[in-house]
């Protein structure tokens, strides 16, 4: 059976993370206080309700237990977004995604025990720095303080060469995970495959390995 989602809060994050998770085929239950967001997400999720997540007997009456993974996706009104993580916490939802709006309010959601924090705009603006400052980089995933990965598209230099050729590992520390080609993944093999113009290789390494090979290998 699918995971099952709540998402609470339509704005501009509940409402894009419903429609993706939609889009993915979960089933979504949708909550919102302001009847006019339902009604924009009623065709779009598996169930759009009007409710206040602030409210126990409500959440408690929508069967909120049973799902497996809840996001709190209210920002400006910080209260009822800790209110809510607070209920959740206490009706034993096992996994609980909040966002926090400043510092303050995610230590105090972190406290309550949710699983994770979301700072939408910290998170973007990490990236953005990234991608603007990496010109060849597409993409760019921060896997922890020191390690990353990233999506970098072949340059001239590299075509018709194989990864062994490259030899990334012993050259930049870092190692290819895989290859983006065509609009499909390959990820066995890949030592010997000769890199054609549009490849887009996925590397794992230290951030400064991974600028070193960004700067110096392509
Ligand atoms: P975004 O930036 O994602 O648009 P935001 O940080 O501006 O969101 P808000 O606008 O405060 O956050 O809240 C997002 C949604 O949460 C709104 O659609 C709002 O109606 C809904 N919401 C706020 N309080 C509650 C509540 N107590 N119960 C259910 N929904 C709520």
């Amino acid at each position: 059976m699918n995971k099952q989602f709540a998402v609470i809060g339509l704005g501009q994050l509940g409402s894009s993370i419903s429609i993706e998770l939609t889009n993915m085929g979960c089933e979504v239950l949708a909550i919102d206080i302001d009847l006019d967001k339902v009604n924009d997400y009623a065709d779009v999720v598996t169930q759009a309700v009007q409710a206040d997540s602030t409210d126990e007997k409500v959440l408690l009456a929508l069967g909120i237990r049973n799902f497996d993974h809840v996001i709190v996706a209210i920002g400006r009104n910080i209260q009822a977004s800790i209110l809510t993580t607070l209920l959740l916490k206490e009706a034993g939802v096992k996994e609980i995604w909040a966002k926090a709006q400043n510092d303050y309010h995610e230590k105090i959601l972190k406290k309550l025990g949710a699983d994770k924090i979301i700072r939408p705009e910290v998170e973007i603006g990490f990236r953005i720095a990234h991608l603007a400052t990496a010109n060849k980089i597409l993409d760019y995933i921060e896997l922890s303080k020191d390690y990353s990965i990233i999506e970098i598209e072949v340059t001239d230099r590299l075509i018709g060469k194989s990864i062994m050729e490259i030899d990334v590992r012993a050259n930049y520390g870092c190692n290819v995970i895989a290859i983006r080609r065509d609009r499909s993944v390959v990820v066995r093999n890949i030592g010997e495959l000769k890199l054609k113009h549009g490849d887009v290789l996925l590397i794992i390494g230290k951030s400064e390995d991974l600028e070193r090979f960004e700067k110096q290998g392509v």
